[in-house]
């Protein structure tokens, strides 16, 4: 199949969510909400596919594909284009509790849902990917010592050895 893409939204999807809206098929993922530099709108799409991904108990089985080439956003301020599927899945697979320290989420917002982030193991800016073997779901807490923190080092080591999932992703130069 070929198809010629002019809108910006469609050219950031993946093929298989491009070929589900043309063929009219629900084809074999769930995770199906396009990538966003927008805020707002990525909080939206998380929702849709966290519901889409209850509804079709999707939890715990094939994870979204991601991105393994992410985007900056054209604009004053430069910004990654994220996934909603990959925030999605690792915040259900988290259930409340943070990848990092096993607490549950410190608040609620404002849709009851509790309150985790989402951070990426090796962050985008070092060239790391949108993918589930990439991300984790922690308390804010923990995300600010991810980050920030002395012995970074060793709670991203912790991470990468407690969760399989995870991918030890090399640092490289990015576009
Ligand atoms: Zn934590
Ligand atoms: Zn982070």
């Amino acid at each position: 199949m070929k198809l010629i893409v002019r809108s910006p939204e469609a050219a950031a999807m993946q093929m298989d969510q491009l070929k589900a809206i043309f063929t009219g098929r629900d084809g074999a993922s769930v995770w199906t909400e396009a990538p966003t530099s927008d805020d707002e709108e990525l909080h939206e799409r998380v929702a849709n596919a966290r519901r889409k991904a209850r509804r079709s108990s999707a939890k715990g089985k094939r994870p979204p594909e991601g991105q393994n080439d992410v985007k900056r956003a054209r604009g004053s301020s430069e910004r990654f284009v994220r996934d909603p599927n990959v925030i999605a899945w690792v915040l259900e697979q988290a259930a409340g509790s943070c990848d990092a320290c096993g607490d549950k989420a410190p608040f609620q917002r404002d849709d009851g849902e509790p309150y985790l982030e989402v951070h990426h193991v090796r962050p985008l800016a070092e060239g790391g990917t949108d993918t589930v073997d990439n991300a984790v779901a922690c308390c804010p807490d923990c995300h600010r010592h991810l980050h920030h923190g002395t012995g970074r080092g060793m709670l991203r080591q912790s991470l990468l050895e407690r969760l399989g999932r995870l991918k030890d992703w090399p640092q490289k130069p990015i576009a």
